[in-house]
């Protein structure tokens, strides 16, 4: 049975100011967390501190390792250009990143992160294995 359907496409204005050097980051192939002098890191990147402070950008760097990941085999409308694809979760120190990756991944392995366009033109943090 086919189920007629429409595309349905929305557009999200979200105020960046506070989050626009983890955005510009990506662009330049860095990946940005927060840190307060209080000792937390955030990552995704918060402009205030729990403790109430202003945080301030710290580059994420170095080599992580892979906590968790899931592959995705049903392609969202709108990933139609994607195979199936890989979203991995991997802690680096203080923080854990979420990213994609291309590459067999399995627990425990060492990655480096990189930042690059996915098909659709959106800037994302990827992982590749040491
Ligand atoms: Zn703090």
């Amino acid at each position: 049975m086919i189920v007629e359907s429409r595309e349905l496409r929305m557009k999200h204005r979200i105020p960046v100011v506070k989050t626009e050097r983890f955005w510009k980051g990506l662009e330049e192939g860095k990946v940005f967390k927060t840190v307060c002098k209080c000792g937390k890191s955030y990552y995704p990147p918060r402009a205030e501190c729990v403790c109430g402070a202003t945080t301030e950008w710290a580059e994420v760097s170095g080599e992580g390792i892979v906590e968790c990941f899931t592959v995705v085999h049903s392609i969202p409308a709108g990933y139609e250009w994607s195979k199936p694809y890989r979203i991995v979760i991997a802690s680096f120190g203080d923080v854990r990143v979420m990213g994609w990756s291309n590459e067999e991944l399995k627990v425990g392995d060492r990655v480096t992160l990189y930042t690059a366009k996915d098909e659709s033109g959106v800037w994302k943090v990827w992982f590749k294995k040491v």
